[in-house]
């Protein structure tokens, strides 16, 4: 079936027989929708496999992703210059783009001379010309001092690897300037304008790019989200794909250019080689005595004579005859009209097969898209550029029928780009430089939670005047380290034995335990536990709600257990930090994390504890110990590891205790030996020492939490508070328009929303992005896959630094017991316990690391306790009971 456009453009004079004499001779340049179709779909088969990262390297189309991730979003602003360079003319353009109330383009350009020895000379010279261009037009423009983001047009396959990097792979078109091929032309062109002090950011023009899922690009890492892809469609057939469809005076053509076997498909289609197609007709026509009455003209034999200016001219539907003429006469040929009639229709004819060829491919990118998209039709826009699309009478409604035709599910509009590839580089420039700028404040932002050795070794040194402050008697009063005795003075030696039960209070769980361990040659300890809840209205009700629940929790455990009328003894673990005056006796110094319930600061909360038992007046139970849970975990790790003397909690809440001197707990009489020091290291920095390194994104969690002002360090390390330090900058950002498109959802608003386990789960490296993108939308962010990379990068900036802050308080513990013994190298053991160590993916590690590098004197190992709160109160309160056995033997 023959394309019955063909005739219905055509004016009525037309003499029939001319036309149909031409359309035979021509046959083989006019397609079927048959052809056209089949074309299509080889056209898409090439796209596959220009995007295969086995088949790229053999595909015809190179597929070259351009690292153009958005398409503009409205949101750039400001003054850009574009180079365009590859086009019929090397333009410099100078872009502003504002969005007062809608966005703006406002352009001023120069077309400078690239004359053909520059284009055919060496690549320095070329670029040294360009960069003296862009030097006179920055000068005219009086923006010679100023540093504007230059995009450049480089219409020539490049292979990117970065937005601001291109690998010219071979020249088209007329340009062939030696040594540039293979090369990073922006490096050449930076080269080139270096004493101007521009920088560049890079795109490739025209031929044809579309947006492509990023899973379907071997050759870029990711696969959420769409790049723009430049197809360089130029070179479809390049490997022999189009035989049947090339004629001989495509083949022609071909030979005579400077890139022979190069670009076959821009050679049939674009306005560059559409004159000389024709010329070659007409000589060939002539020559068989069907044009001319057999004239040849040297003019007619003049490569180049006939240009697509002139077939524009021709195809003019008024004065398309007369013009035809004109041109005809200036090649000397003498035409008839017949002659004229039938140069028409040839012209007509190439044209023709260029707009379809264009159409057929261009179906195939928006059958692709549609794929992508998986819908039933498909709506989308496709801007073009190019003199022949615009200036050719025809051509563009041609080129649209066509489309429409080859893929009728879609409502395409086509959108004439108007002022050329220079304005889509501008664009290009401006969403990139818009990206560059949102990227560099991001990391900007998230420097700030990057510390050096240095900022780390001024924490260790900071934590250790604290460690002395609250140590000595002088100090301790206004100490923020409180350095709490705890009244442990040796870890277990295996001799501990018997039934106890232990309360775990502090911590996300209120726990109740029954301990039972045995000693002797096969040690064992076996638990039973229950989980309690603690209502909100409890921990933040009166103190005695809450020793009352506390207590009614513990009848419900004896009940379970069967054990109500023993009087077991019992071991508190309470992780605040208390003032203790003995083993059983602490009073509360101040309520942190979750809790505070009245009454209960500067409260012994061992008799807030018997009490509540007395009130209820339903059991009796021997309260021995109050325990820290750092002091617990502690003596679980050492209960297996005798060099275990520090515990460390990185759980809910942040804190640490080591085995201190007595000589240097001045709070307490007695000089021989050692006591466990409760560090309450969480109120760090209370007294502003660590404000110079805080963030206002520390101050903004600090300020809506119920101790504002109070635990600084705890509130920059401790699973309480990183998600909300995450959310904050989140905010932020948001504000800032770098995420979530600017829209602060009521989800980000929420507090606590954004849980530390979330940060485990999106830093986890396992996950790939579209995963992350889940856990948001799971959260209620409708995020971006670039919204969802960012958030990884913040999550990951305030764990790090969460880490690294923990290791240099641990760094300045462990240096000071190396000191306290006259060391000069130290072996010893944390016991660690916290969900926050246990299962973030990288905290553990990064703290190991940072104490390594902090404490090089040190070698630190850790343990990871099981159930300190539980199994290490049972112990202390072993231990307790034995020291008060032998006080009463005495
Ligand atoms: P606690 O310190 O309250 O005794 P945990 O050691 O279990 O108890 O710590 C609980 C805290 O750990 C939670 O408040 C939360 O901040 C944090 N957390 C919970 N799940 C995770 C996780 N998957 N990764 C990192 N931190 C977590
Ligand atoms: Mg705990």
């Amino acid at each position: 079936m023959i394309a019955a456009q063909l005739l219905a453009y055509y004016f009525t004079e037309l003499k029939d027989d001319q036309v149909k004499k031409i359309d035979k001779y021509l046959y083989s340049m006019r397609f079927s929708d048959e052809t056209l179709l089949d074309i299509m779909q080889q056209f898409r088969r090439e796209l596959v496999k220009g995007l295969g990262r086995d088949t790229n390297p053999t595909a015809a189309l190179k597929m070259l992703p351009t690292f153009v991730r958005s398409i503009p979003d409205g949101s750039e602003k400001g003054d850009f210059i574009a180079l365009d360079l590859g086009g019929s003319n090397f333009r410099i353009l100078r872009v502003k783009v504002s969005h007062e109330k809608k966005q703006t383009v406002q352009m001023e350009s120069k077309i400078y001379d690239t004359p053909e020895d520059i284009i055919n000379g060496s690549g320095t010279r070329l670029f040294d010309h360009v960069a003296e261009c862009l030097g006179d037009f920055m000068e005219k423009q009086n923006i010679k001092d100023k540093k504007l983001p230059v995009g450049f047009t480089f219409s020539f396959p490049c292979q990117q690897t970065k937005l601001d990097e291109g690998y010219l792979l071979t020249w088209t078109k007329r340009f062939k300037a030696s040594g540039v091929e293979g090369m990073d032309v922006v490096k050449l062109l930076n080269k080139a304008i270096k004493k101007r002090g521009v920088s560049l950011v890079f795109c490739t023009g025209t031929n044809a790019c579309y947006m492509e899922e990023l899973r379907n690009i071997d050759l870029v890492e990711g696969d959420e989200g769409r790049m723009c892809v430049n197809t360089e469609w130029g070179a479809f057939g390049d490997d022999g794909r189009l035989e049947d469809i090339r004629t001989e005076f495509d083949r022609e053509i071909d030979r005579g250019s400077i890139n022979p076997g190069k670009q076959l498909f821009e050679k049939m289609v674009s306005g560059m080689y559409m004159g000389e197609l024709v010329r070659l007709i007409l000589v060939k026509m002539a020559r068989e005595g069907l044009l001319f009455e057999g004239r040849i003209t040297p003019e007619l034999l003049t490569k180049g004579k006939i240009e697509t200016k002139h077939i524009s001219a021709i195809e003019k539907s008024k004065e398309g005859l007369s013009k035809t003429r004109e041109i005809l006469t200036r090649l000397g040929v003498e035409p008839s009209t017949d002659d004229c009639v039938a140069v028409q229709h040839v012209c007509t004819i190439v044209s023709f097969r260029s707009a379809n060829l264009i159409a057929a491919a261009l179906a195939g990118i928006l059958l692709r898209l549609k794929e992508n998209k998986g819908v039933a039709r498909l709506r989308t826009t496709v801007g073009i550029d190019g003199s022949l699309y615009k200036m050719h009478p025809q051509y563009a409604r041609r080129l649209h029928k066509t489309v429409r035709r080859l893929v009728p599910d879609t409502d395409v509009r086509f959108l004439l780009s108007e002022s050329g590839s220079a304005k889509g580089a501008a664009m290009v420039t401006a969403v990139a430089y818009r990206l560059a700028e949102h990227s560099r404040q991001i990391a900007q932002t998230l420097s700030e939670f990057r510390l050096t050795t240095e900022q780390l070794l001024e924490v260790k040194k900071r934590m250790r005047i604290e460690i002395e402050n609250g140590l000595s008697k002088s100090t301790q009063d206004t100490a923020t380290v409180k350095m709490l005795p705890t009244f442990v003075q040796s870890t277990p030696d295996g001799s501990e034995h018997g039934d106890f039960l232990a309360l775990d209070l502090g911590g996300t769980n209120f726990r109740v335990l029954l301990v039972k361990i045995r000693s002797g040659k096969r040690r064992t300890v076996e638990m039973h536990n229950k989980i309690y809840a603690i209502p909100l209205e409890v921990m933040q009700g009166t103190g005695e709600e809450l020793f009352d629940h506390i207590v009614q929790c513990i009848s419900d455990f004896l009940d379970y257990m069967g054990m109500k009328n023993t009087r077991l003894p019992l071991g508190f673990t309470f992780s605040f930090p208390c003032r203790q005056t003995s083993l059983d006796a602490g009073i509360l110094v101040t309520w942190t994390k979750g809790f505070k319930a009245t009454d209960c600061e500067g409260e012994d909360v061992v008799g807030l504890l018997r009490d509540a038992i007395k009130r209820r007046e339903e059991f009796d139970l021997d309260v021995v110990a109050v325990v820290n849970d750092t002091v617990g975990t502690m003596m679980t790790c050492a209960y297996e590891e005798p060099t275990c003397e520090i515990g460390l909690i990185a759980g809910t809440g942040s804190n640490a205790c080591y085995m201190e001197e007595m000589r240097n707990v001045e709070m307490i009489e007695g000089d021989e030996g050692r006591m466990c020091v409760n560090m309450e290291w969480g109120a760090f920095g209370d007294n502003g020492c660590l404000d110079d390194i805080r963030t206002e994104y520390d101050r903004a969690v600090d300020d809506f939490s119920l101790n504002p002002g109070k635990q600084r360090y705890e509130k920059m390390c401790s699973g309480m508070y990183l998600g909300e330090i995450v959310r904050n900058i989140l905010i932020d950002m948001t504000k800032r328009g770098f995420l979530f498109r600017g829209q602060i959802s009521e989800t980000l608003k929420t507090r606590g929303i954004f849980e530390t386990k979330f940060l485990s789960q999106i830093e986890s490296d396992r996950l790939a992005l579209l995963q992350v993108r889940s856990i948001l939308q799971h959260l209620g962010l409708d995020s971006t896959c670039d919204d969802s990379i960012i958030v990884k990068e913040v999550c990951g900036a305030v764990s790090h630094r969460a880490a690294q802050m923990c290791g240099a308080g641990m760094a300045a513990v462990v240096d000071k017991i190396r000191e306290n013994r006259g060391l000069d190298h130290l072996n010893i053991t944390v016991g660690v316990d916290g969900t926050l160590y246990k299962l973030h993916p990288h905290f553990s590690g990064i703290m190991h690391q940072t104490v390594n590098e902090l404490a090089p004197k040190c070698n630190v190992n850790f343990l990871l306790s099981e159930d300190g709160s539980g199994k290490g109160a049972a112990l202390i309160t072993a231990v307790g009971c034995r020291l008060r056995q032998e006080l009463n033997n005495k």
